[in-house]
């Protein structure tokens, strides 16, 4: 590239200013800038040209080169400005400061982990503590060691999820009674929240599902015991002016055993789909833990007597809210989690 002659360099200075004041944009500005003062800009050659000029013209040139380079950056700069502060005016503009703010989109807790919490703090202030338990268990926790050995019929109620001949995912939460005695003497008194797992899947049963499981053993605890708890837990529950009632039933573990039924909370008792016309909804189970399940824990059944209960936590959410599918708990519809 031949040497610009002093007039060429007025000249592209000139153009310079021309276009720095006709910017209309950022982008624009920097597009002039690379031009004429970036590294390859035309003012930056013409000052590297220097050295070919001859030697007379060389220090006007370089002069001039120098203060038009000057002037062109504090013109930049200008244009710099201008441009910025328009911008912020633009915005300011387009602000309307009386809209509303922004609502910080909130977490909340899940009806599931809503009605676990609630379950456990009434059994808390009633003196009850928190236990835990695998949820993938031995067949020996599962079922033996609650009295159901194998080819009783009651394994035939639980459709079991097998991981190999002697691991299971647990059928209930049952098991963690019998890891709370092994580990503790009485009086114990334990409320055990968590997933159970069983193959079964319809509109009201879904393979995973939530229970809790509540345990008191001591000396001379006795089936009015059970009763006072449990009615107290439906009172906290539901209201005290729900009433209730307790109908004999069967579990392996318990004896006797009691399925505690409440008026139901949708028709008030007078009969409804939801409770088949009868007036009542089951919401438990429950018994005196049976003697045989102690022998397995070293628990000696002539000294300490106690009662177990179990409950489907699902179940008692969609009576308490008034949910009628059991789906809903576990679709993650934000229109649906967002009414707790
Ligand atoms: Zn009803």
């Amino acid at each position: 590239m031949s040497p610009l002659t002093l007039e060429e360099l007025h000249q592209n200075a000139r153009q310079a200013l021309d276009d720095m004041a006709a910017a209309s944009s950022k982008e624009a500005l920097e597009q002039i800038r690379v031009r004429f003062l970036g590294r390859k800009g035309l003012i930056t050659q013409a000052l590297r040209s220097l050295g070919s000029l001859p030697a007379e013209v060389r220090p006007q040139f370089g002069q001039e080169a120098n203060r038009l380079k000057k002037l062109l950056e504090v013109h930049l700069e200008e244009a710099q400005d201008r441009l910025k502060k328009a911008a912020l005016a633009a915005e300011a503009a387009s602000l309307d400061v009386t809209l509303p703010g922004r609502r910080l989109d909130q977490g909340r807790l899940h009806p599931i982990t809503r009605i676990t919490r609630e379950i456990c703090d009434i059994f808390i202030r009633m003196g009850f503590q928190i236990a835990e338990g695998p949820e993938i268990e031995t067949d020996y926790y599962n079922f033996e060691a609650l009295n159901i050995p194998k080819d009783h019929p009651a394994r035939d109620m639980q459709d079991t999820f097998y991981i190999s001949d002697n691991v299971v995912l647990r059928t209930h939460t049952s098991p963690i009674q019998v890891r709370v005695m092994e580990q503790q003497q009485p009086p114990v008194r334990v409320i055990a929240p968590g997933k159970t797992f069983r193959r079964d899947s319809d509109l009201t049963h879904t393979p995973m599902f939530h229970q809790v499981e509540g345990l008191l053993v001591d000396q001379g605890v006795s089936f009015a015991d059970l009763k006072g708890v449990l009615t107290l837990f439906v009172q906290e529950m539901f209201g005290s002016d729900v009433s209730l009632r307790f109908r004999p039933s069967f579990f392996p573990f318990t004896e006797p055993s009691a399925e505690v039924d409440i008026q139901c909370v949708i028709c008030g008792g007078s009969g409804c789909r939801v409770c088949s016309q009868t007036g009542w909804l089951e919401i438990l189970g429950s018994g005196m833990v049976d003697p045989a399940v102690f022998g397995f824990v070293n628990y000696d059944p002539e000294v300490y007597t106690g009662f177990a209960f179990g409950m489907g936590i699902e179940r008692i959410a969609m009576l308490k809210y008034g949910i009628n599918d059991l789906r809903l708990f576990f679709e993650n519809d934000l229109r649906f989690l967002r009414q707790f």
